[in-house]
């Protein structure tokens, strides 16, 4: 059965809102593609409206700003018992609203609770320090919130990224307005209302649903916008980033696109590697920034791997999310479907060689078979660019030098990752590779203590651990005479 839809407003002050101009757009099941709801478009005026709410309550007199920062972490401990109580519930709505097969968002859900409350935990713990300057003065910094801050979120993850961006913000004590993908409105409204259950004061979490060039860029733009956080496309965080120079500097913590390479080593477990290796590009249809892309086995073992991975490929089940055999679901719509496809017309026209998958699956949907490509070479567009969806693809390399060289040769820095039964090759490509997340002879591995986020154009900053609390402060210096 369907889950029910409960909210589909603007949330401004803790109240559900129309939009002023009184539009509303469609969003979608991705396994069908049929309407699912029709949720509030909200335009400048009500980010306008969102962004003074998010000030009021960031006022250093208001309920918010007054609470002491362990009143903070135990409304956060609160909204994680009720993501708790709801989590079923939730991980209907994300699988309904953009294709994560139903058992997967089950345990993305009860994962996401542990973030809440690690995040809960941290509110009473930033600190300043005492500094002993020279003169007679005694000197410490203060670590204050940094005001009100837009989140902008995405479509691939909305449960994940609302919550660590959320969290961590208000641990830090900011005021915020959230911006959901346009793919994927539902799950921040229920979420948001479930922070107003917690006890989160009004105006201090906004939802304002919309378009990127409407609500996004009205955000980016607005003057009593202190910091935005933003999870996207590298297009689009190059735009935020000029909008914050454009307008009042904003603070900005970007997490973008990647290439990430994976490295197979003559001496790593076969079977070990083939797995975490289909699992590191096929998770989640292949819509992960961190999705390894680019893997390089060595000629070792190339042929053997080879033949495996096209097995481990064609094993995965590909249906309708609801069904628990279903290993993936849908691409998130037609139009990336479509840009996923385009990916491998032009992989075979590039001279890569299609080993299984790449198609289609029935007419209704947005279904791809998981797709292998052997005899990629660093020149093809699918060895080069962001594909985001299930797409494999197999390069060939001699020697651990030359596999870093070759990895490190993208503009992308965001995951990478090796599989060697060897110490010193694990050390030296650790060192080495240029990635803000290195996994050795494992993929994917994530916690709300580790620092999440890229190098070079993969973003700007970091999410998860201590560093992204700071990012959400400013530091005041006080120096006072003795
Ligand atoms: P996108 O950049 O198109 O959109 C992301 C968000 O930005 C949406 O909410 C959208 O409405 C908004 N937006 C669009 N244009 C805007 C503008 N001009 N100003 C302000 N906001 C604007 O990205 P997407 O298609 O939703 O997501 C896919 C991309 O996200 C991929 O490149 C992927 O790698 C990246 N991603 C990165 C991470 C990470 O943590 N590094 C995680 C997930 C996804």
């Amino acid at each position: 059965m369907a889950p029910e839809i409960k909210y589909t407003k603007l949330f401004i002050d803790n109240e559900w809102v129309d939009a002023k101009s009184g539009k509303t757009f469609e969003t979608y099941n991705p396994h069908d593609g049929s309407v699912i709801a029709r949720v509030a478009e909200g335009d400048k005026e009500d980010v306008d409206l969102a962004v003074a709410a998010a000030k009021r309550a960031f006022h250093r007199n208001s309920e918010w700003r007054q609470m002491d920062a362990s009143k903070r972490g135990e409304i956060l401990y609160k909204f994680s018992q009720l993501v708790e109580r709801d989590q079923k519930y939730l991980a209907e709505l994300e699988s309904y609203n953009n294709g994560t097969v139903l058992n997967i968002a089950y345990g993305i859900v009860s994962g996401a609770v542990k973030s809440i409350r690690y995040f809960a935990a941290c509110a009473d713990k930033i600190t300043g320090e005492t500094i002993p300057a020279d003169g007679e003065v005694f000197s410490y910094t203060l670590r204050q919130p940094v005001g009100v801050c837009a989140l902008i979120l995405p479509w691939n993850a909305p449960i994940s990224m609302f919550l660590s961006k959320v969290c961590t913000a208000l641990a830090a004590g900011c005021t915020m307005v959230v911006k959901p993908a346009e793919q994927t409105p539902l799950t921040a409204l229920v979420l948001a209302a479930l922070l107003a259950e917690a006890g989160v004061p009004k105006g201090v979490v906004n939802v304002v649903n919309g378009f990127g060039p409407g609500a996004g860029t009205s955000l980016t733009h607005h003057s009593d916008v202190a910091k935005v956080s933003f999870t996207g496309s590298r297009e689009v965080g190059k735009l935020i980033q000029q909008a914050s120079g454009n307008s009042n500097l904003k603070r900005v913590t970007l997490e973008l696109g990647g290439k990430s390479p994976l490295i197979i080593m003559n001496d790593a477990d076969l079977d070990i590697a083939v797995r975490y290796a289909g699992n590191s590009v096929f998770f989640l249809q292949g819509q992960m920034c961190i999705a390894a892309s680019r893997l390089f086995v060595q000629s070792g073992i190339y042929d053997k791997f080879v033949e495996a991975a096209v097995k481990y490929a064609q094993s995965i089940k590909v249906g309708d999310p609801t069904d628990p055999t279903s290993q993936n679901g849908p691409q998130i719509d037609k139009e990336m479907m479509n840009k996923v496809l385009g990916y491998i017309e032009s992989g075979k026209q590039e001279g890569a060689k299609l080993l299984c998958g790449g198609h289609r699956i029935g007419t209704s949907g947005y279904y791809i078979q998981p797709a292998v490509f052997g005899n990629v070479t660093d020149d093809m567009t699918i060895a080069k660019e962001e594909i985001f969806g299930p797409v494999q693809s197999i390069l060939k390399f001699d020697t651990l030098d030359e596999a870093i060289d070759r990895a490190n040769a993208t503009n992308y820095g965001l995951a990478a990752g090796i599989f060697t039964s060897n110490l010193n090759n694990a050390l030296q490509f650790s060192k080495h590779v240029e990635a803000g997340i290195v996994w050795v002879n494992t993929y994917l591995h994530f916690g709300p203590q580790l620092p999440f986020g890229g190098f070079k154009q993969s973003g700007i900053g970091r999410e998860n651990g201590l560093d992204s609390l700071l990012a959400y402060t400013e530091v005041k210096t006080v120096a006072t005479a003795l």
